[in-house]
């Protein structure tokens, strides 16, 4: 079975949104993977379907009910359905290459967005979710965090990038950082591309790009060298 998606929002118009266009949109349509909206305000409470109440404890802003949370969430993934439940959170664990690979090799993911100050507590503990954040910065929802860590999915997933080589040599995949690229024309406003690059020795090349890669991940992002620790 492809890779299926449930993602649980107040703003389901945001989707497929970019997932939509390009390659992502034509595996969209020919059902390469599944994408699914949940409203959670459809599981809200009362008349006004309220989703939200004031922070316990005081303070500014509104929380997410985590009766109306649970009930949306069991409704979208009922406790067989065995994909990862993950909460879009500025405190979750930094989206990485290596995650994303293992979701995609799944069989899809169950997504929460939170807006507000954020999702009650004990939802995220109750219901096990996996809080992952896309980087040290606060979005005004998990709507275009889902959309990043979707987009980082589902272009690895069998059938959707046309040229799956393209997908081994990137910044991340090794390790390293990705070396330059160059195209024509041979000379552009005075500048022009390394000879080795039209030299026709592939392995004169590939000891170029390697070289390149490592000086790029040593200057830029000596975090992800071997022995260095974040
Ligand atoms: N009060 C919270 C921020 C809430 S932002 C705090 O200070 O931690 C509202 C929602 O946007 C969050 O519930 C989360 O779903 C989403 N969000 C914000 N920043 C994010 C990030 N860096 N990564 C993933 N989701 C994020």
């Amino acid at each position: 079975m492809s890779f299926r998606a449930s993602i649980l929002t107040l703003y389901p118009e945001m989707f497929p949104g970019p997932l939509g266009v390009s390659l992502a949109g034509r595996a969209l349509e020919r059902g390469d993977f599944a994408l699914e909206t949940v409203q959670i305000r459809d599981f809200g409470v009362g008349r006004h379907r309220m989703v939200d109440d004031t922070p316990s404890g005081g303070g500014a802003g509104m929380v997410m009910r985590s009766d109306v949370v649970a009930a949306a969430l069991d409704h979208a993934a009922p406790e067989a359905d065995t994909r990862p439940r993950i909460l879009m959170s500025p405190r979750g664990r930094p989206l990485t290459q290596e995650r994303v690979r293992e979701l995609a090799a799944g069989e899809g993911a169950v997504i929460v967005c939170g807006r507000f100050e954020g999702v009650d507590e004990r939802v995220i503990a109750g219901r096990g979710l996996e809080e992952i954040s896309i980087g040290d910065y606060i979005l005004s929802g998990g709507e275009v965090g889902a959309l990043v860590l979707l987009d980082a999915v589902v272009r690895l997933l069998p059938g959707v990038m046309g040229n799956a080589v393209s997908g081994d040599a990137e910044s991340f995949e090794g390790g390293l950082l990705e070396h330059p690229h160059y195209t024509r024309p041979a000379e552009w406003e005075g500048r022009t591309i390394p000879p080795v690059l039209t030299s026709g020795d592939h392995g004169a090349v590939a000891r170029w790009r390697h070289d390149e890669a490592e000086r790029l991940t040593r200057e830029r992002r000596p975090d992800l060298l071997p022995g260095k620790s974040r």
